[in-house]
């Protein structure tokens, strides 16, 4: 083997050579799944009424891309992304200049694993430093295995405030809406220490939701494509 292929070998060591969203040979995300990835913002409710905006549909590239981004360590995706959450963001917050945006925390054992919180990285990036006002209690697992009853049962009491919030003005962001369970216990934990809760933002959502597919027929969410 050669210097050169050394070197190369070297290369894709240090820089990613695939495209984090379909695997073409790239060193970032290739220009059609970056087109994919432009934000539509929509907005939708948790079970307990929080009015949570999403940027994208959590499939097909953009779940592939947030995937990479959270257990592959692809944070050459943190900008594409983090434009999408912003877009999220910005909608929630809407014109409250007081408002503090505040990342759902994520446990101890997911931060040592992966060395970084994605939240805080794609919030970061756009120089807005989250509220560390929440942290960690429960030990709340496998969120995934759950039903939308059980993992709101799982999740009561996940989340504490680390001092008095009284008198300010909260915007909750996580990475994925699933069935919201987790949105309203961090809001619980924030109006329990006297903060105000005024929206949440995420920067996608799960299209078959069953929180939502239940709560269509009521006419409160407009199905899988939320309400604008
Ligand atoms: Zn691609």
């Amino acid at each position: 083997m050669g210097l050169r292929d050394a070197l190369l070998d070297a290369w894709a060591l240090l820089l990613p050579v695939e495209c984090a969203g379909c695997g073409e040979p790239d060193r970032a995300l290739c220009g059609a799944c970056t087109a994919l990835l432009e934000p539509h913002t929509a907005v939708r409710a948790t079970p307990g009424g929080l009015r949570v905006v999403t940027a994208l549909r959590y499939e097909g590239v953009a779940r592939a891309v947030l995937l990479a981004l959270k257990e592959q360590g692809r944070t050459d995706a943190t900008a594409v992304l983090s434009r999408a959450l912003r877009a999220a963001v910005d909608r929630a917050v809407g014109d409250r200049p007081r408002v503090e945006v505040v990342a759902v925390p994520t446990s101890r054992a997911a931060y040592r694993r992966r060395g970084y919180d994605p939240v805080t990285l794609l919030l970061g990036a756009r120089r807005e430093r989250a509220a560390r006002v929440l942290r960690a209690v429960g030990r709340s697992s496998a969120q995934k295995t759950l039903g939308a009853a059980e993992r709101a049962a799982n999740r009561r009491g996940a989340f504490a405030a680390r001092a008095d919030l009284s008198g300010r003005e909260f915007v909750v962001v996580d990475d994925i809406l699933t069935t919201g369970a987790t949105l309203d216990e961090a809001a619980r934990a924030l109006r329990a220490a006297g903060g105000t809760v005024v929206g949440a933002a995420t920067l996608a959502f799960t299209p078959r939701l069953h929180a939502f597919r239940d709560n269509a027929a009521s006419g409160d969410y407009g199905g899988a494509k939320g309400v604008n």
